[in-house]
């Protein structure tokens, strides 16, 4: 307990998943945490779980961002100043879209939408959390953005604007970490592997065979649950991860390593 006592951090996409299960435990560590997130609806109750769940939290707050709005991610950074100025942001909002498809069949306005989330809106994080880093006369901060183990294997769903678009936060956030680094700026990804989170879920729906297809590949045999990338935000964002700076923090089971899976149950044959 008490990890990140007395910082401040900014967590985006709060309000489920990765960034929910994220809050809860900054917040059992001491953190005050702002919780960004484009659903107003989603927030509310993901505060009052946070709450509910963290009953001795510190400051805790929501503010409704777009991440592909400059101004809306400026706003939200901008408004830690009065708390003494943001320590870590978690650059996590993310999606992954149902029509997203190969080269020929991807439609450009997804492709579009996508690299706006995803991309800029990590960069827009990023450029304004150096921004406050340095208003705030920080001598340390941690910035962790999420990318995905498909940057590291290409999907074979096919999914190109997702894997193409975590690509991108792998790169970018490999060069701000070594730009700054002599400031005591750190940058890291976080590459998740797939998750019990509504966006892999809500994507997966009732496809049993789809599901399968994919569970079968994976070396643990199983999803995996969004507090355990949680723990590695908390490592990431904690001041025991000093000398971890432009690393890609794979945390999917071992599946982007496997070759061929251990012992399990072999899919159908094709017909
Ligand atoms: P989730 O869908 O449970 O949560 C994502 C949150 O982001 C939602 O609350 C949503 O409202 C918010 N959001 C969406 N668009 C936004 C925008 N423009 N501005 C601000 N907020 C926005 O998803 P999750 O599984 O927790 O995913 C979090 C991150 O992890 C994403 O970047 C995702 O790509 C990545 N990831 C997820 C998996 C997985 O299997 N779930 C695997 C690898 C990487």
């Amino acid at each position: 307990m008490g990890r990140l006592q007395g910082k401040n951090a900014v967590i985006t996409g709060a309000a489920g998943g990765i960034g929910l299960e994220t809050t809860i435990l900054f917040a059992r560590e001491g953190a005050s945490v702002l919780m960004g997130d484009i659903s107003e609806p989603a927030l509310a109750k993901a505060i009052a779980k946070v709450k509910e769940v963290v009953p001795n939290a510190g400051r805790i707050e929501t503010i409704r961002c777009d991440v592909s709005k400059e101004a809306d991610v400026q706003a939200m950074i901008e408004s830690q100043d009065s708390w003494g100025g943001m320590d870590i942001i978690f650059n996590n909002a993310g999606i992954m879209h149902a029509d997203d498809a190969d080269a020929v069949d991807t439609p450009e306005k997804i492709w579009d939408l996508t690299q706006n989330i995803n991309v800029k809106g990590v960069w827009f994080g990023c450029k304004h959390a150096v921004l406050a880093l340095r208003r705030n006369s920080k001598k340390n901060g941690s910035v962790i953005n999420t990318a995905s183990f498909v940057a590291l294997m290409g999907a074979a769903t096919p999914q190109l604007a997702y894997t193409a678009s975590k690509g991108a936060v792998l790169a970018l956030t490999r060069e701000l970490a070594v730009v700054h680094a002599r400031e005591g700026f750190r940058f890291n990804s976080l590459c998740p592997g797939p998750l019990n989170t509504p966006l892999l879920q809500d994507w997966l729906g009732d496809d049993h065979a789809k599901r399968f297809r994919r569970e079968v590949h994976f070396p643990s045999g199983r999803f995996g649950e969004a507090v355990e990338q949680a723990q590695a935000v908390l490592f990431l964002a904690s001041d025991e991860s000093s000398f971890v700076n432009g690393t890609d923090f794979v945390v999917d089971g071992g599946l982007s390593k496997a070759y061929v899976t251990p012992e399990g149950p072999a899919p159908a044959a094709p017909k």
